[in-house]
C-alpha cells in the first residue's frame, strides 16, 4: 500500500469501517510510514477532542423548562408562540453546529486534497528555501559523473541523474533534500535564468501518469518512473517544465555511470 491510497482510507480506518485485509494493510503501512502514522494520530486526536463535552453549550434550566413546554401542552393556543420559541432554540443550536462543524469540516477539506495539496506545498516550499543563499547545492557540478558519486553513502538508493544540457536544461548541481516524509535527491537544473529542482526516491509504483498542478506561480510536476517517485518544481513555465520532464525521461535508461 501506498501513502496515497492509505491517505483515502485513514478516516473510514479510524471508524472501523474497513475489512480486514484492509485494516491490516493500513496498519502495516502505518508501521513503515511515520507520515500517515503521523497523520493518523492528528485525526484521532482531532476526533477526540470534537468529543469534548466542553465544546457543547448545555442550555440554560430556563430555556429547557420553555422548550419542553409544548410537548405538554394540550392547547393549540398555547402550543403556538411555544413553537415559535422552539424554531428559534433549533435555528441557534443549528448555527451552533454549524459553526462546531465547520472548522473540522476545512479541515478534513483540506487534509482530504491532503496528499496532493500538502505534497505541492511542500515541494514549493523546498524550492524556494533552496534559492536562499548556501541552500541550493551540496555538490556544485556540471558533471553528471561528479554529482551521482556524491550521492553515495549518503542515501539508501542510487538516483537517477542525467545532464540534458542538449536539451536546454543544464545540470547545475544536487543536494539531499527532504519531501512528504523522504530522504529525496534534489537535482538542480537551470533553464536561462530559472531554476528547476527535480526530485527524487524510491517508490513500489514503477510508472504513474504526470500529474500537472500549478501552485502560487509555481509549477510541480510529479509522476513515477521505474520505481522512481519524481516531482519536478520550478517557476518556469509549464510548457518548459514538461519539456524538462520529457528530456529527462527521454531514453530511458541513463548511460551507465562509474
Ligand atoms: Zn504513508
Amino acid at each position: 500500500m501506498m501513502c496515497n491510497d492509505a491517505r483515502l482510507l485513514l478516516h473510514a480506518y479510524l471508524d472501523d469501517e474497513l475489512d480486514a485485509a484492509q485494516s491490516v494493510a493500513i496498519t502495516r503501512h502505518m508501521q513503515g510510514c511515520a507520515t500517515c502514522a503521523a497523520d493518523y494520530a492528528d485525526y484521532a486526536q482531532l476526533r477526540k477532542a470534537m468529543a469534548q463535552s466542553s465544546l457543547y453549550r448545555h442550555a440554560p434550566d430556563e430555556l429547557r423548562k420553555q422548550w419542553k413546554a409544548p410537548e405538554r401542552a394540550t392547547s393549540p393556543v398555547i402550543a403556538k408562540p411555544r413553537r415559535g420559541l422552539v424554531g428559534l432554540a433549533m435555528a441557534a443550536g443549528f448555527v451552533g453546529a454549524l459553526l462546531l462543524v465547520a472548522p473540522m469540516w476545512l479541515y478534513m477539506q483540506h487534509q482530504r486534497g491532503g496528499d496532493t495539496s500538502a505534497m505541492v506545498g511542500d515541494a514549493v516550499s523546498s524550492h524556494i528555501r533552496s534559492m536562499q543563499q548556501q541552500h541550493l547545492m551540496d555538490v556544485v557540478s556540471t558533471d553528471q559523473h561528479t554529482v551521482k558519486p556524491w550521492f553515495e553513502g549518503k542515501l539508501d538508493f542510487s538516483p537517477r541523474v542525467k545532464d540534458l544540457a542538449g536539451e536546454g536544461f543544464p545540470l547545475i548541481g544536487g543536494r539531499l533534500d527532504a519531501l512528504d516524509g523522504h530522504s529525496v535527491a534534489a537535482l538542480v537544473y537551470k533553464r536561462r535564468l530559472h531554476v528547476i529542482n527535480l526530485y527524487q526516491w524510491p517508490s513500489t509504483s514503477t510508472t504513474s501518469a504526470q500529474d500537472i498542478t500549478q501552485w502560487h506561480g509555481y509549477t510541480v510536476i510529479r509522476w513515477a518512473s521505474r520505481n522512481m517517485q519524481y516531482v519536478a518544481v520550478s517557476d518556469v513555465n509549464e510548457d518548459d517544465l514538461r519539456q524538462f520532464v520529457l528530456a529527462f525521461e527521454n531514453d530511458a535508461v541513463s548511460p551507465p555511470m562509474r
